[in-house]
């Protein structure tokens, strides 16, 4: 219990990080309270916006009081940090078919940690923004991509299971011999086909929503930050991911944080909840769902694919439809 407390302290430190990180990252115009005073324009240190982590940004010109949002990011990623970290020593992740030599919560708990900080971030600037920067998603590749290959071993499921062998019944899953000689190969390979999924299908998706409603509606953002939960989760969670997201649009949408009058939508906030519920949820997917089953028979998978996309564009139509609904008629 003191070690989730820790995490979730360390969660809470980190949140600050990202809100200063996406603070910066963001265009200078953008008046936001924690770069510099809304009121007289006069910039804060950046070690006092770090620093300042318990209390709004107060300004000693005016001693004008900022808003608070820093505060509830630094508390969302206590939460999300500490839950994950139960979650983990209890067996959120763990698949039959993955046996890492050390505990889970050794190698994975902080290469998802780092994750959730670098969601986090973009979910911030994606929020203020609309935008997510590549200075947040391209050190994430590379940090995914990197220690994948140097540990081999912090895959969510290997890059393929064959559960088609009628001696998978007897012996447990069919695993490539290459793939058990040349784990640092494997970890390279299942970050990449992750990467090259996730940004593939969310390229793929922004395409022909532009060609379905005749103006963009999902930026580059977010295709470059599907390569990055592609290459930290791989390629069968991305799909879960990219299955997941429409649902999360409908639910949280709805509510309202869409509807403005700007001509993309903010994807990314939607995105990074799915992939943390895939996170938080792998084991009950794989096992409980028998997803495991779908995911070594290829006409299935080209189902979901094209499930995903649809439900993209069903949602994307309905936003455009909802937006272009005259304010006065939804009083
Ligand atoms: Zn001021």
């Amino acid at each position: 219990m003191l070690f989730i407390i820790l995490i979730a302290l360390a969660g809470f430190v980190a949140g600050r990080i990202a809100a200063v990180w996406a603070a910066s990252s963001i265009d200078p115009s953008i008046q936001i309270g924690l770069r510099a005073c809304t009121s007289c324009r006069q910039r804060f240190p950046i070690v006092r916006q770090l620093l300042t982590i318990l209390r709004p940004m107060k300004c000693g010109g005016c001693q004008r009081t900022e808003g608070s949002w820093p505060i509830a990011v630094s508390l969302a990623t206590a939460a999300a940090f500490g839950w994950l970290a139960w979650l983990l020593q209890h067996g959120c992740q763990t698949v039959t078919e993955v046996r890492p030599a050390m505990e889970l919560w050794q190698n994975r708990l902080p290469y998802y940690l780092v994750f959730v900080f670098l969601l986090t971030t973009a979910t911030v600037t994606d929020l203020l923004d609309y935008v997510i920067p590549d200075s947040i998603v391209a050190p994430g590749m590379l940090i995914a991509l990197a220690f994948a290959t140097l540990t081999g071993e912090l895959q969510l499921i290997h890059v393929w299971v064959n559960w088609d062998y009628d001696f998978v019944m007897l012996y447990g899953p069919y695993l490539p011999e290459w793939m058990k000689q040349h784990q640092h190969l494997h970890g390279f390979v299942w970050s990449l086909c992750g990467l090259l999924t996730g940004a593939g299908l969310m390229w793929a998706a922004r395409i022909t929503a532009h060609l379905i409603l005749g103006m963009p509606a999902i930026g580059f953002g977010d295709v470059t930050l599907m390569a990055m939960i592609g290459a930290f989760m791989g390629w069968q969670p991305t799909l879960c991911v990219l299955a997941v997201a429409p649902l999360v649009g409908l639910l949280l949408g709805l509510g309202g944080r869409v509807v403005t009058g700007r001509s993309f939508v903010a994807f990314g906030p939607y995105l990074c909840i799915a992939a943390y519920s895939v996170l938080c949820t792998w084991r009950m997917l794989w096992e409980g769902w028998q997803l495991k089953l779908i995911f070594s028979h290829w006409p299935t998978i080209a189902g979901m694919v094209a499930g995903s996309l649809i439900t993209f564009w069903v949602l994307l139509v309905g936003l455009r439809i909802f937006r272009a609904v005259p304010s006065k008629w939804l009083r």
